[in-house]
């Protein structure tokens, strides 16, 4: 069946499903708070019910799941949910993002478990960066994580690296020569004002162009590839063959072909990141709606979707964070640790 498309014509292909909104890590443009408000554990979505999702979004199209968090590896027994996914022979795609901090000894019951693909989050390559960034001394057990993920096996790796002036933007090379090394290809993404980015300004943003012309500098020139698929990244590729890419999500969204929608682990489902509202599909699921009914539900909301969050952010742009810490504590759902990033 072809999958279904909203107003722009855009297919509904890829599902993130956060599967807790717990972290392990502060990220300064993500968690930079002290205190939060977290999702009560019981209207978390079980094993069973996030599966069941999945089954109703593959019927209406969805054929790419990607497990964020938070921290998806703090979800207990996620192996359990990844070998329920991947027994599912209609999903294409089945890929998880962490931070990386507990896959050292995670890595191989994930692959065991039929998980396809791993991304990392990797911002720097010094500890001491690391623990400024993140407020938590996990930097070793990040690389040895990576490294864990090339010896159990997985291939098409990403480490995706979020690029900020005066913070990291001097480690290009470094990561680039890291990433050839692990071997995982490294995205460099512009630095986003969604959710928790409470501190962002614009002056932090280091665009696709000037990353460009950095890594120019050192390796000579960049050829950009030509792709036909609707991932984020611009992908290029050096002089002697490795491959980056960039997500300029920030200077040059990519909201045209978007094909992605998110599912907070309570169940809320959200046609953009940047969306204010999600529609509930926890409530209907336990109060046993059918496959059917729970199609009714989300089809005619993709087919009305005029979604287009990041560009309408880059043409309205001012100089403050999108939103205010007052707005986070009413409403976790408009964090980034909570819609997956
Ligand atoms: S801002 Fe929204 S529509 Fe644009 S790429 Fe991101 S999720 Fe898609």
């Amino acid at each position: 069946m072809a999958p279904a498309t909203d107003v722009f014509g855009r297919a509904l292909r890829n599902l993130r499903i956060s599967v807790t909104d717990r972290c392990n890590l502060r990220c300064a443009y993500c968690m930079p708070e002290e205190e939060y408000v977290w999702l009560p554990r019981d209207e978390i979505l079980n094993f069973e019910e996030l599966s069941r999702l999945t089954d109703v979004f593959m019927e209406l199209g969805v054929d790419k799941v990607r497990l964020t968090g938070g921290e998806p590896l703090l979800r207990r027994d996620v192996t359990r949910l990844i070998r329920l996914l991947a027994a599912k022979p209609a999903l294409r795609d089945l890929a998880i993002t962490t931070n990386g901090v507990l896959l050292a000894e995670q890595a191989p019951a994930l692959k065991e478990a039929g998980l396809h693909r791993v991304t990392v989050s990797l911002d720097t390559l010094r500890p001491d960066r690391f623990l400024a960034l993140t407020r938590r001394n996990s930097h070793a057990q990040v690389l040895e994580g990576i490294a864990a993920v090339a010896r159990a096996g997985f291939t098409g790796t990403k480490i995706d690296t979020v690029v900020m002036r005066g913070v990291n933007d001097d480690e290009l090379v470094d990561l680039v020569e890291f990433g050839r090394r692990a071997p995982a290809e490294v995205r460099f993404i512009e630095y986003m004002d969604v959710g928790g980015a409470t501190r962002w300004s614009m002056e932090q943003v280091v665009g696709r162009q000037e990353i460009l012309a950095h890594l120019a500098e050192r390796y000579g020139a960049i050829e950009p590839l030509t792709e036909t698929s609707t991932a984020p990244a611009d992908r290029y590729r050096l002089p002697d063959g490795t491959v980056f890419g960039i997500i300029a999500s920030t200077t040059a969204p990519f909201c045209a072909d978007c094909d992605r929608s998110r599912l907070t682990a309570d169940g809320l489902w959200y046609l953009c990141l940047y969306a204010q509202q999600g529609t509930d599909l926890r409530g209907p699921l336990r109060r046993g709606a059918s496959t059917e009914e729970l199609k009714a539900l989300i089809l005619p909301m993709w087919q009305s979707r005029r979604d287009r969050g990041a560009e309408d952010r880059l043409a309205r742009r001012g100089q403050e964070p999108l939103i205010s810490i007052g707005q986070l504590r009413q409403d976790p759902h408009l964090e980034m640790h909570t819609r997956g990033g």
